[in-house]
């Protein structure tokens, strides 16, 4: 992008080794990327508050001097205890941290610090428990970290707001004259956008929250528009292939739907239709099927599978974890046993496979005798090749990067395309970010299933919490406890499971069947746990996020979650699917205390409803889209800056920018459009390369 901002880090005055090492790990690996590492949020330092003034149970910043500085170990937790007491003058406050033995060490010589948390009342003094700190030593933190707008960045272990906070601006006051503008001139004036110099530094370090968003609006609207203009193009030349055009009876969709034991809901009706409707058609269908976990989104699907059989077609189901991909085949296999699909060949294609096996299934696939092949991203393999493959579904899209989508696809002679997903987007939205694909929704849970109970607990509380799940199990339901494994401290989370599963294993469950599962066993080892617990030969299953997906264990009515404030939302949210999902009514145990405003807000939202789509649109405010949807997973995606929930005015905006040109040039074959197609190329390299192959 900007060529002179296009260096590396090291370039950087006081960047060593060790300190590009950090960088990396915030995605930090040119200069240009300081400047698009945008703060996480802000902080108003222009009028602190006074201690004498704080607010109980609010989060708030406070800055003091030190007046004391020490650690202790706690007789009764065993915790390490470092704690700091701040003066300003108006008051005192305690902050205190757990098992950071180094703060003492760290605190002791500051001049200052600041700390930002929530106020608490505690045997009369205040306090505020594990805040954000930060040390102001020099002149040079005064300026940068007191009486003004801060902003407050990401930060990974070992980095620290000072330290970025200075290294940003430095880079700023030198580079900054190297950025570039990528945003069309002609819409930049018609839009009043400032220009990108500006822009980068009023987000960094704004003099007022008007600058700030105004910074926003700007960098928001670029990326909204060369993401719009990618999709859109893609769309324009999905749209323009020839496909296979099925042929489907009234009947045909008649005997489908009347097969099964139970009734169709009418969205799964209305989604067949649509999928009817697209399979006939002579270009590819691209559509996405959106509904919560348990929606009954396997049944749709089938319909396509059936669909394309009657054709002559062969279809693939695609799943993200081979778990899923032998729950779907089971599921599936159980339809035709009784007798629905009798004639449907079905094949599994793990990655436990013997060779021998293995090469006996492709050469049927290949030759055609297979007619349904279910498998994961091992689909995707070179040496598999199909006879005539007309029908493709992936299954929970975002596991899958649009490149993998594509090869599947061209396994096929232009296929057509179910993309399944368990995580709701709201309507509006959802046609901005999918732009490129049609839009099924299963809003509507099938009849008699139980409903889920969620409450919350505190740690201290645990036994209480062990004591309900045993009485659960007695009743003859299953428990899952789920513990976090969160990427910066794995194998420290990954004790967790395992120490606690040896210890309810010895004392609270003794009697119980108890088992353990993670993302660290082999693969056929966790299969023959999740088989023992489906047969019901484990009463409480000690698990990591592995069970986050799919898997259905009817009879598991109780689900413990462990520090759930440490969840994102829509993944406690996919966890809680888990159980609920027969007739029983079902419980959901939080157990956790949030230390930060996101995570009493994810807690609170997870409290108050199971609507998969009220939680979506949660999870979409607190967090934004860039880590709402996985950063690098899939360009789809890939909006880092621009929210599409709170900017959908700009989006909209952006939108209609993108629509109007590829009208005028939906090809950007005209020169003038030429700067703006190398962008695109540059940003969204998958999405114009398929538009160009096409
Ligand atoms: P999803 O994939 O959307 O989470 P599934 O397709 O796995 O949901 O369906 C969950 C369960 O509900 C399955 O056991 C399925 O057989 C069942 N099911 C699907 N549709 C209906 C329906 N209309 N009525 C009753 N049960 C249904
Ligand atoms: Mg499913």
């Amino acid at each position: 992008m900007h060529s002179g901002a296009n260096v590396s880090v090291q370039y950087v005055k006081g960047v060593g080794p060790a300190r590009k090492k950090l960088f990396m790990q915030l995605g930090i690996e040119t200069i240009e990327d300081f400047f698009y590492f945008f703060p996480r949020r802000y902080e108003d330092r222009r009028h602190l508050t006074p201690v004498a003034e704080l607010k109980i149970g609010e989060f708030q910043t406070v800055c003091g001097k030190v007046l004391a500085s020490e650690s202790r170990r706690s007789w009764y937790t065993k915790k390490h205890v470092s704690e700091l007491i701040l003066d300003d003058g108006s008051g005192r406050l305690t902050c205190i941290w757990f098992n950071q033995p180094y703060l003492e060490k760290y605190f002791q010589g500051a001049k200052q610090v600041v700390c930002y948390g929530r106020v608490e009342m505690y045997k009369n003094r205040l306090q505020m428990i594990s805040p954000e700190y930060e040390l102001i030593n020099s002149e040079e933190d005064e300026s940068l970290s007191l009486k003004r707008i801060v902003p407050i960045y990401p930060l990974t272990r070992g980095m620290t707001q000072r330290y970025l906070r200075k290294t940003i601006k430095s880079c700023l006051d030198k580079y900054k004259d190297q950025l570039h503008d990528e945003l069309p001139v002609f819409l930049r004036n018609k839009h009043k956008l400032a220009n990108i110099k500006r822009s980068i530094s009023n987000i960094h370090f704004p003099e007022s929250f008007e600058d700030q968003e105004a910074a926003m609006r700007r960098v928001s609207f670029e990326e909204f528009f060369f993401f719009q203009m990618s999709v859109i193009l893609r769309r324009l030349s999905i749209t323009h292939k020839p496909g296979i055009s099925h042929k489907i009876s009234d009947s045909f969709v008649l005997s489908f739907i009347d097969s099964f034991a139970f009734k169709l809901t009418s969205a799964q009706k209305k989604a067949i239709r649509e999928i009817r409707q697209d399979m006939e058609k002579g270009h590819p269908m691209l559509r996405l099927l959106q509904g919560d976990v348990g929606s009954g989104k396997t049944i749709v699907a089938l319909f396509g599978v059936m669909a394309a059989f009657k054709n002559g077609c062969q279809s693939a189901i695609m799943a993200p974890t081979e778990i899923l991909a032998a729950q779907h085949y089971e599921k599936i296999l159980s339809f035709s046993k009784e007798g629905l699909f009798n004639n449907l060949r079905i094949a599994l294609i793990t990655s436990n496979l013997k060779e021998a096996e293995k090469e006996k299934k492709y050469q049927e696939i290949k030759e055609g005798k297979i007619d349904l092949v279910i498998g994961t991203h091992a689909l995707i393999s070179q040496d598999l090749n199909f006879k005539k493959l007309s029908f493709v579904v992936i299954d929970e899209q975002h596991k899958f990067g649009v490149r993998q989508r594509a090869l599947l696809t061209e396994k096929g002679s232009n296929s057509d395309v179910l993309i399944m997903t368990a995580t709701p987007i709201p309507r509006t939205l959802c046609i901005t970010l999918y732009g490129d694909l049609d839009v099924s929704v299963l809003d509507e849970m099938p009849p008699g299933r139980g409903k889920i109970k969620t409450v919350l607990y505190k740690s201290e509380q645990s036994s209480a919490v062990y004591e309900l799940v045993r009485n659960k199990v007695k009743e003859g339901n299953q428990a899952y406890i789920v513990y976090p494994i969160i990427e910066e401290s794995e194998t420290l989370d990954l004790k967790a499971a395992q120490t606690m599963f040896k210890q309810l294993q010895k004392n609270e469950f003794k009697d119980l069947r108890v088992e353990l599962v993670h993302g660290q066993l082999k693969k056929d080892q966790t299969q023959k746990v999740m088989e023992k617990f489906r047969n019901k030969e484990i009463d409480v299953l000690i698990a990591t996020t592995v069970v986050e997906v799919g898997v259905d264990v009817p009879n598991a009515n109780v689900m413990v979650i462990e520090h759930a404030e440490r969840f994102g939302l829509s993944q406690l949210h996919q966890l809680r699917g888990r159980i609920g999902r027969g007739s029983q009514d079902a419980l959901c145990i939080l157990i956790g205390e949030p230390v930060t405003p996101e995570a009493s807000q994810r807690l609170k939202a997870l409290l108050s409803t199971t609507d998969g789509f009220k939680i979506a649109q949660q999870d979409l405010l607190i967090r934004g889209p860039g880590s709402f949807f996985g950063r690098h997973q899939h360009g789809l995606n890939e909006l880092k800056f621009a929210n599409p929930i709170t900017q959908l005015d700009i989006l909209e905006l952006a939108r209609r920018e993108a629509i109007e040109l590829t009208q005028q040039d939906p090809k950007l074959e005209s020169s003038i459009n030429q700067p703006v197609k190398e962008i695109i190329r540059k940003r969204y390299p998958t999405y114009l390369a398929m538009v160009e192959a096409g």
